[in-house]
């Protein structure tokens, strides 16, 4: 059983003895980070469930498994953040894009999809599923309604939810799973069984990078090492170009905090002319990652980032909490300037001298 799911030895417990007893709960709500496998079992439930063997066969060869795995079985009902239809563009434009999206959610396990912060679960397809579930299944049996970011609900939408999880039809299933979990009504997540899904350790990322993906030891140490816990994290360090700014932000940061002023102003004057946000936010999140396992590491915790733990040793020694904090709190406002428009080379100077000067202190004590 979920065979192509890491970890998550307790989430699995828990669901493998809702299958042996054959006691599914209506609704069940998955929560935990992003990326570490909510959305997979979700699926892999799903499908169970919907296999004409029965739930408790290990059967993944009939008809209904092989749809319902390509997200084509018709008693399965996938819901997620997507934008609405736009004034001007036709029903089947919208249907096709959505379509594509959805295609995405299946391409691979763990494929690393962020839904944009501005979308949501829309109303109309929430409306439409409904409709779906109301009527009688298409194969006689059980018919299942996976709900991913439960947490983009808005409340409009939440609420008619509400109403079919208050008298769910017969043989109707609901799997929902959310990030943030005070983000879901309260009355939605009372009706719900909920399970809890963990990080995924530095150990688990690397051996699926490594086994499933081919990729060397060091590199799937290294952005296990980035990932915070989420496969799908490190899937978009390791194959999107997302990974190497990450990577180049850490590097950065290692010689403008060992380095003295001169590596500022150099790194800094390397941004005179950048336009690109979307980077200058992308190293500038880097950096507060940094910032955060030199701090984890003065408080004895090493959990995550230990790729380079000489360096981050090294740093940890070059400064005191207070200047990590007061520096973290800059990293957050270099933030919000860009977010404001306050031009690149501005935001990164300040950026580079502030991490500079957070290291060199203790540097010129111990001189
Ligand atoms: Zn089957």
């Amino acid at each position: 059983m979920f065979e192509g799911i890491i970890g998550q030895e307790a989430a699995k417990k828990t669901i493998g003895s809702m299958i042996t007893t054959d006691r599914i709960p209506h609704a069940l709500l998955f929560a935990g980070p992003y990326g570490v496998g909510k959305g997979e079992t979700a699926l892999e439930i799903a499908r169970k469930l919907l296999c004409v063997n029965g739930l408790k066969s290990d059967c993944t060869t009939c008809n209904s498994c092989k749809r319902a795995v390509k997200l084509e079985h018709p008693d399965l009902h996938i819901l997620f953040p997507f934008r609405a239809q736009k004034s001007s563009e036709s029903m089947s434009a919208w249907v096709d894009e959505l379509q594509s999206s959805k295609k995405g959610i299946v391409s691979e396990l763990y494929a690393p999809i962020v839904y944009e912060k501005s979308r949501q679960i829309v109303v109309d397809l929430v409306r439409e599923v409904y409709e779906r579930l109301l009527e009688s299944s298409f194969e006689g049996g059980r018919k299942v309604c996976v709900i991913f970011n439960a947490d983009r609900l808005n409340v409009h939408t939440a609420n008619s939810l509400l109403k079919i999880l208050e008298e769910p039809p017969s043989g109707v299933h609901f799997i929902l799973t959310a990030e943030k979990l005070s983000y879901v009504l309260p009355t939605i997540v009372s009706r719900a069984s909920v399970v809890r899904f963990r990080r995924l350790t530095e150990k688990e990322i690397t051996a699926f990078l490594e086994k499933k993906h081919g990729l060397d030891h060091e590199k799937s140490v290294l952005y296990a090492s980035l990932a915070e816990g989420s496969l799908k994290t490190a899937k978009a360090y390791a194959f999107e170009s997302k990974s190497d700014i990450r990577i180049r932000s850490y590097d950065m940061y290692k010689d403008v905090a060992l380095g003295d002023h001169d590596d500022a102003v150099s790194q800094a004057y390397s941004f005179s002319w950048s336009r690109d946000v979307a980077e200058a936010e992308e190293l500038i999140e880097g950096f507060i990652l940094c910032t955060g396992s030199v701090l984890k590491q003065k408080y004895g915790m090493d959990r995550y980032h230990n790729n380079d733990p000489e360096n981050i040793v090294k740093l940890s020694r070059l400064t005191d909490i207070d200047s990590l904090y007061r520096l973290a709190v800059r990293l957050e406002e270099g933030l919000e300037m860009l977010g404001r428009n306050v031009n690149i080379p501005t935001v990164m100077t300040s950026i580079f001298y502030e991490i500079n000067d957070t290291y060199r202190y203790k540097q010129h004590q111990r001189q």
